[in-house]
Order: C-alpha cells, then structure tokens, then sequence
C-alpha cells in the first residue's frame, strides 16, 4: 500500500477522534411535499434547514421550465461557454441578474463557491498599480471558505478584520500604504451568526480609503430588499458595493453563481479567470429555471414577506419555550447547544425520535463552545409544524437546555 493511504487513515483517525468526521444523512427532497423529505427507509422527515429558502427549488413554475428547457436542448451544456455553451437563455440571465443588483454586467459561474474563488483570485493577482504593489485585501474573519479560497490563493497581502467591526476595519485600512491597490471582501448574511454586515457604513469607510468592495450576498438574494436583490437593495447601498456576488442555489433554488458589477471589471474576470474559462457551462435546465425563479421572485414579493412572517412565528414559539434561540438578525435562527457530541446527539433524536431534521453545526465552522442547530424556516412551515419542533426541543434538550444562550 502506497504511504499515502497510511497517512489517510492516521487523518481520518484523527479527525474521528475530535469528533469532527463527516457523516451525511440521506433525505431526499420530495418537490410536492417540501419541506417533507423521504428517507431511504421511506419515512417521512421533516426538514427545518434546507437552504432552498424560499421553496423555489419545488415551485411548479421553476419545475416546469426546467422540464421544457431539457426536453428542448438536453439535459447538459456540452461545452465551457466559449464551446457551444453559451445560449441566448445564459446571456439573458446574466443581464438579469445585473439588473436585479443595478449594476453594468453579470457573470455566470458554476457555483457560488466557484464565482467566489475565481473572481477574488482573479481582482487580486491583477496588478493596477504595477507588478510590484501586491493588493492589500481585507477579509472579514467569519467569512466564507469560497472567499477565503480566493483570496488566500491570490498574491495578495491579507489583513483579517473582526467581524462586522467597523473602528477595526478602519484601523487596518488607515495603517495600509496608501498607494496599495485595496479590496474589503465580506458578506451580508452571515449564515452561521444569523447576523447582517452594516453594508452602507463599510462601503463608505472604503470610499474614504480607495479600497473596492466585494460582497456575498449568497444568504440574502431571492429573500431581502424589494426584488430580491438581497440586503443591499433592502438598505438602498448597492450602488456603493462594486462586486456583488450571489448564488442561484439558495433562494433562488436551482444552482450556479454569479457576479455583478461595472462592465470593465466583469469583463476582466470573464477573460482571465481559470475558473470561470476552463469549465462546462450551466446546464440549459438549470439556467432557464434560474431565470424563472429570479423574474418570479423580483415581481413578487409574496414568498419574502410569508418567509419572515413564518421566521418571526418560529422565533416566538422557541423563546416562549425557553429554548436557546441566539441572536439573530436574518431569517436564520441558530439554537445554541455548545459542545459537538451533544450537538451531533440532538440532531440525531430529533431525526430518529421526532422524524425531524435540523443540521448540527460544529468546529470548525463556529468556534468550540459555539456548537448550534442551525434552524431555517421557510414560507411553507406551519405553525402545526412549528408546534411539533418545539414540543421535540424541549423533550431532547431537557434538562440542560437553560445553561446556553
Ligand atoms: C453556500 C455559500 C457559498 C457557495 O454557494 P454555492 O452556490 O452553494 O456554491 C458562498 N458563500 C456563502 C456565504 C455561502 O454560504
């Protein structure tokens, strides 16, 4: 046996040890009882952390473009976008999507994780102020594995801000060379914290310093502002934001990522980025459901006001039970529970016990101590529903469900 696979081993030992191996529980997603989900098994779940946010993933208008558009041109693209995989439906969901956010151009990627790693990579190995100015980028410190992917494989210097910290932020841009080319990389949900980056105020302090700005917007389009165009056309500062990045997959139900942003600047990253160039484009069923279920939810606001009216039910509901619901500020809502064993144990009796599921997150994605169910409601939770999830918390996390929060 080659050493590499002892070294396999001895990491997965380890990784076991911690209590940090990944186990993934099947539930298949049933489009027309969402959010009841099929066991192998055959028993019904019912799922409170789906990331299809709104549903659109399931609605029968985004279902049926995607049907037709794979009867009419195949279930895949055949080729990276300079190979035949470029279709009009493609153009018109990236002029879509640039003018959801109000912006020049949009760019397709394969994913959310993929915009993100190719476009920061590609901004940060540039050189606007010649081959010896490295950028500097500032990274807030809960930001996403796909940003920090791009920018840590980049040539840029990076200066790590706390997170949401503004005085600290400010601290680190005045400190920087003035003439560095500067990029503050954050998002605007922040998915695990539940908390909403103050979007005007970091994008001003950047001004002030001539740094750019690039913001995640992946947990809030489809949900927050008038079209759906996330928390900066809610706060009315897109205009000030000048990459906004988003994902087709969460609100929007359906996969792919994108960005939005001034022509010139799109228009480099489509040219230079590895990640975006060298691979098969968005399958024809995907786009064109994606442009259905971005025009459905830009015209109509319905979905978003049923998913915070539901979010605000649910809140309600824990905190009259006592259960340890933290802070939040979006339509997320984390439940403390704050060590990995027993965080792992609850979600597996509310799944065993309770034919209920809500996904445990632990270290390395929240610090130790932080360990949380992750709860998301969406539009179609009921509040039986709701009364059936806290009746399941308060039975597994008696009796220490009062130490937390
Ligand atoms: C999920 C996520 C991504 C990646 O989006 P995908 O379309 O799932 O690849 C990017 N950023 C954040 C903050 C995310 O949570």
């Amino acid at each position: 046996m080659h050493r590499f696979h002892d070294f396999c081993r001895r990491s997965l030992d380890d990784i076991k040890r911690q209590g940090r191996y990944r186990t993934f529980t099947s539930l298949q997603k049933q489009a027309d009882r969402f959010p009841l989900y099929r066991r192998p098994d055959g028993r019904e779940v019912l799922v409170w952390s789906s990331n299809d946010y709104l549903g659109m993933g399931v609605s029968a208008a985004v279902i049926e473009a995607a049907a037709e558009a794979a009867h009419s041109m195949g279930a895949g693209a055949g080729g990276t976008r300079n190979i035949g995989g470029t279709s009009p439906q493609v153009h018109e969901l990236e002029a879509e999507l640039a003018d959801l956010h109000g912006k020049q151009a949009g760019l397709l990627f394969t994913s959310g994780f993929v915009s993100n790693q190719a476009a920061l990579a590609a901004i940060l190995n540039s050189t606007p102020e010649g081959p010896d100015r490295r950028w500097i980028c500032f990274s807030d410190e809960k930001n996403h594995a796909s940003m920090i992917a791009g920018i840590k494989g980049s040539r840029a210097v990076v200066q790590i801000f706390r997170h949401n910290d503004i005085a600290h932020l400010g601290e680190l841009l005045a400190a920087a060379p003035a003439d560095a080319p500067k990029l503050v990389a954050f998002e605007s949900v922040y998915s695990m914290d539940a908390d909403i980056a103050p979007i005007g105020r970091i994008c001003e302090l950047a001004g002030r310093f001539g740094a750019m700005t690039y913001l995640d917007e992946v947990h809030a389009v489809g949900l927050y502002g008038p079209q759906g165009g996330g928390v900066s056309e809610r706060d009315g500062v897109a205009p000030c934001v000048d990459i906004i990045e988003g994902t087709l997959a969460k609100g929007f139900g359906c996969h792919g990522g994108y960005i939005a942003g001034d022509a010139e600047v799109v228009d480099y990253i489509r040219s230079v980025a590895p990640g975006f160039i060298f691979t098969t484009s968005l399958p024809p069923p995907t786009v064109v459901a994606a442009l259905a279920s971005v025009r459905h939810l830009r015209r109509d606001p319905d979905l978003r006001v049923k998913l915070f009216e539901r979010t605000a039910a649910l809140k309600a509901r824990l905190l009259a039970a006592g259960l340890p619901v933290m802070h939040s500020e979006s339509h997320i809502l984390p439940l403390h529970i704050g060590e990995a064993a027993r965080c792992r144990a609850v979600s597996q009796r509310l799944l065993d016990e309770f034919a209920m599921y809500a996904t445990p997150i632990n270290y390395p994605t929240v610090p130790r101590g932080g360990e949380r169910l992750r709860i998301t409601p969406c539009p179609f939770h009921t509040d039986a529903m709701m009364d059936r999830l806290v009746d399941a918390l308060t039975i597994v996390l008696e009796p220490e469900r009062r130490v937390a929060a």
